[in-house]
């Protein structure tokens, strides 16, 4: 018996032994950095050689945080769940749907077990659910305010897609509920993980073409349906939901952020389709320094576009917001990066700052500040004066 444990199988094992200790979930989280420094407590006794003993890095690598997706629509069955097939520190571990037919199907095509399957009135218990480490809410705009919060209270970590809430006060009781549980939020910007907006963020930050004069943002899609045209689910119409991305694209790429805007809501084409939001709207926003950001959205024009005009030249996404086929030129030439899946890196750089103990670089506060700028561009649009962003 001596004998067996005195050998590198037996450190493997009792170091993999260690890693399902991690594996007991987020409970094990806030834990880690002490779970993870003694690993020379499972160096086998001298004389025994070991070719590579498991580093810390190592033991997070071998670690898989469990998601569980709320909200089985679009998004969740088109890209994320997809995306969780390619992802290395985290997997589909289960789901939260209130249709019985999409749990069934997604089961099977996920091999899901039924422990890890909820609806929207039993998802509480998740609370006592292992292996579901992170709960992602992708559900209309109005409801992730209520899922966030209950995810939280579950002892969960918690993405939220974008918008983050209809209101600030819902962001400010997101933030907070996560908070009160020592759990992290960050908000589904896949965008801060594509390479070609990584370059934007680069050469605006950086000044690389000098100081930025003027911004271009236009994001707008040719048709939309369902709870996108309900106010009461969407909170707003094509601002929230892509709109979102010109306001994001504006701030990532000067890395300031706006004082002040004026808006203009576009005319209705559709009177009876967009009765209740905005069919499409045009705003600019205001930023230190003198930089004015042309941004542009709408529900019955496909747009997609952000350039930074510069002191000594431009450089441009077109498109810029896509899943995928960024394209992207400056005045001295093409840009060329590597396609990547963007939820995959967005939904693995999550896990691995949970599992590092470090922050997300889109937590709950930077959805909360475009929230604030979304509700001041809708506040000059009503007023048709210029307001200012406090
Ligand atoms: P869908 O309408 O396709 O799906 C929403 C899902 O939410 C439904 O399928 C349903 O799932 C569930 N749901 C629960 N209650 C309601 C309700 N009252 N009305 C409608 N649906 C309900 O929306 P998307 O997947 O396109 O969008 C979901 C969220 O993701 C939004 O916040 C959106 O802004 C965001 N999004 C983000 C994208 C990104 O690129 N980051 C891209 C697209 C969307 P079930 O049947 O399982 O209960």
């Amino acid at each position: 018996m001596v004998q067996f444990r005195n050998t590198r199988r037996a450190f493997i094992r009792s170091a993999t032994q260690k890693i399902s200790l991690l594996a007991l979930g987020s409970q094990a989280i806030p834990a880690l950095a002490e779970e993870l420094e003694p690993v020379e407590e499972l160096l086998p006794p001298e004389g025994i050689l070991l070719e590579q003993p498991l580093a810390k890095e190592q033991i997070i690598a071998a670690k898989k945080l469990g998601i569980a997706l709320v909200g089985l629509g679009g998004y969740a069955g088109g890209q994320l769940a997809p995306a969780l097939q390619e992802t290395e520190h985290c997997y589909l571990a289960g789901i939260v749907t209130g249709t019985p037919q999409k749990a069934a199907d997604w089961k099977t095509k996920y091999n899901i077990p039924d422990k890890n399957i909820y609806n929207y009135e039993n998802f509480d218990q998740i609370i006592d659910n292992k292996d579901i480490d992170i709960v992602y809410v992708v559900l209309p705009n109005a409801m992730h305010c209520e899922y966030v919060i209950r995810a939280a209270k579950a002892g969960k970590h918690v993405i939220c897609e974008k918008p983050m809430a209809i209101t600030v006060e819902e962001c400010d009781r997101m933030i907070a509920a996560c908070k009160d549980a020592g759990k992290m939020l960050s908000i589904g910007y896949r965008l801060h993980f594509e390479p070609y907006n990584q370059e934007m963020m680069r050469l605006g930050t950086k000044k690389i073409f000098g100081e930025i004069k003027t911004i271009e943002a236009h994001d707008g899609m040719g048709d939309t349906n369902g709870w996108r045209l309900d106010k009461k689910l969407a909170g707003g119409g094509p601002l929230m939901d892509v709109g979102i991305y010109c306001v994001q694209g504006c701030r990532y790429t000067t890395g300031l952020e706006p004082i002040a805007v004026t808006a203009v809501e576009g005319p209705k084409t559709k009177p009876e389709k967009f009765k209740d939001v905005e069919e499409s709207l045009d705003w600019t926003l205001e930023f230190p320094g003198g930089i004015k950001a042309h941004c542009k959205t709408s529900y019955t024009k496909n747009m997609n576009l952000l350039q930074a005009n510069a002191e000594k030249g431009w450089f441009k996404l077109s498109p810029a917001y896509p899943y995928r086929g960024q394209q992207g030129e400056t005045s001295e030439g093409k840009m060329n990066f590597p396609s990547v899946n963007q939820q995959a890196r967005q939904m693995d750089d999550f896990a691995l700052a949970i599992l590092e103990g470090r922050a997300t670089p889109v937590p709950g506060e930077m959805g909360r500040q475009d929230v604030k700028i979304l509700q001041a561009i809708y506040k000059a649009m009503e007023t048709k004066k210029r307001v200012e962003i406090v």
